[in-house]
């Protein structure tokens, strides 16, 4: 209820809730008493969680920021959304407003408008899982899930002063998760401490028959593992990040935190991943062919928005996908049907899946000299709103710091240190694959 009279009162200036869900809070909070009741909770029972758009929930609308979903409401649930509710007993607040599809970087793309930043109203919460960070850091809800296909957990967190983190892909589930580049997509969360992060992430992970991706291994616990000493750990700093690009805030905060981490007893050495400068052309190659094939079952025949306009089926097609998607899903469709079309498969998409396995193996040697990398997370700190909508490529380019880890599929994290002129400033750490467990422990540690 206390989050519920929050949302009411708040989320009117952030805009962060695209759907509230009262009757299912509630009933869930009831079910979360009477297991407490019967001495059968857990740590997380009980606990509120607001889930991102892109996560299937049954009867309740999954709109993932577009019209073309407006009205779907989802016949079943995501296999994240049973563990976080049915299994771990969190009640679910609503539904998190975010970029159409997952595509974009400052939550300007949704069919339900911006997001703003609770820091400064006048700028972007980072994107695309805007909804998500602007709800947990004005205290709209303790935590909630996100999704990161380039950087869409980390850089929003960066932006709002939360710890995200997006695990090793296939640790969590994609099923009934709305797919944008399926070999890049991973879910994760972003909370307000390491610590909060560990407990839900843990909820989320583990083997889903349901999903072709999903790896088969055990996972480890992550919360027991946040007392360990970090005395010794070696981290690499990545020569390529540390070179220009990022402003001088970020600078200063990513060096405080260098500083900090050395009196915990880490070893700091300089490391190189020679094809990093490679990952965001990579990505703007990889990303929109996986969407474009993921999203032509939008068609307007089976479900989402159909055109009342059309007079025949190609009509159909073309309207009600005309209608349906904002420009950015159509920018990305069209780049993505272009590198996968005869005469060009070649030239584009194939040279990026070879350039995607160079920066694969750059962070294989480099682990074999290193346990973790820290880098920024972002560029600079958040950006006005209009700053970079016009302009796609410098959108893009906000993400040069995140793609990396998606491409290579390992764990990485933003967590924050400090601020600039009162905006939050976050850092970034990557870690092996697996190696979730050890990311949040030198997160704890560090806050
Ligand atoms: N900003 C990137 C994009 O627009 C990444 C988005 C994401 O991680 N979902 O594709």
């Amino acid at each position: 209820q206390h989050y519920l009279t929050r949302i009411a009162e708040r989320d009117g200036a952030l805009n962060s809730y695209v759907t509230v869900t009262p009757e299912i809070a509630l009933a869930q909070a009831d079910a979360a008493d009477a297991r407490l009741a019967r001495g059968e909770a857990g740590a997380l029972t009980g606990i509120p969680l607001a889930q991102k758009d892109i996560f299937c929930t049954e009867g309740v609308r999954t709109a993932c920021g577009s019209k073309m979903l407006d009205k779907f409401i989802a016949p079943y649930d995501a296999t994240i959304v049973k563990k976080l509710h049915a299994e771990a007993g969190m009640p679910l607040l609503g539904k998190l407003n975010m970029d159409e599809f997952a595509m974009g970087s400052s939550n300007e793309t949704s069919f339900y408008g911006p997001v703003k930043n609770p820091w400064d109203l006048g700028r972007v919460p980072g994107g695309s899982s805007g909804g998500s960070v602007a709800c947990v850091a004005a205290g709209l809800a303790p935590v909630a899930t996100a999704t990161d296909t380039g950087g869409s957990i980390r850089q929003p967190a960066a932006f709002t002063n939360l710890t995200g983190i997006k695990p090793t892909y296939g640790r969590v589930s994609r099923y009934g998760m709305i797919a944008f580049a399926s070999s890049l997509d991973q879910a994760g969360v972003v909370a307000r401490s390491a610590e909060d992060a560990a407990l839900v992430l843990q909820a989320m992970s583990g083997f889903d028959p349901l999903d072709s991706t999903s790896l088969e291994r055990p996972v480890d616990d992550l919360v027991a593992g946040l007392g360990a000493s970090i005395k010794g750990l070696k981290i690499g700093l990545p020569k390529e990040y540390f070179a220009d690009g990022m402003s001088a805030a970020v600078r200063a905060g990513v060096e405080s935190a260098i500083a900090q981490l050395k009196t915990l007893g880490v070893e700091f050495r300089e490391i190189s991943l020679p094809n990093a400068p490679l990952s965001v052309p990579t990505y703007y190659v990889v990303a929109p062919a996986e969407a474009s094939s993921n999203l032509a079952r939008f068609d307007g025949v089976r479900y989402g928005h159909r055109s009342v306009e059309a007079r025949n089926l190609e009509e159909l097609y073309k309207k009600s996908r005309g209608e349906g998607f904002g420009a950015e899903v159509q920018r990305r469709i069209m780049i993505g049907t272009y590198v996968l079309s005869h005469g060009y498969y070649d030239a584009y998409y194939l040279q990026a899946q070879k350039v995607r396995k160079l920066i694969y193996e750059d962070f294989k040697r480099a682990y074999t000299e290193v346990d973790l990398i820290l880098a920024p997370s972002t560029t600079d700190v958040a950006f006005p709103f209009g700053d970079k909508s016009d302009d796609p490529v410098a959108m893009y380019l906000n993400d040069i710091y995140t793609i990396a880890a998606n491409l290579a599929g390992i764990p990485a994290m933003s967590l924050p240190c400090g601020f600039s002129e009162g905006l939050p400033v976050g850092f970034q750490l990557m870690g092996n694959y697996f190696d979730e467990g050890r990311l949040l422990n030198v997160a704890h540690q560090f806050q």
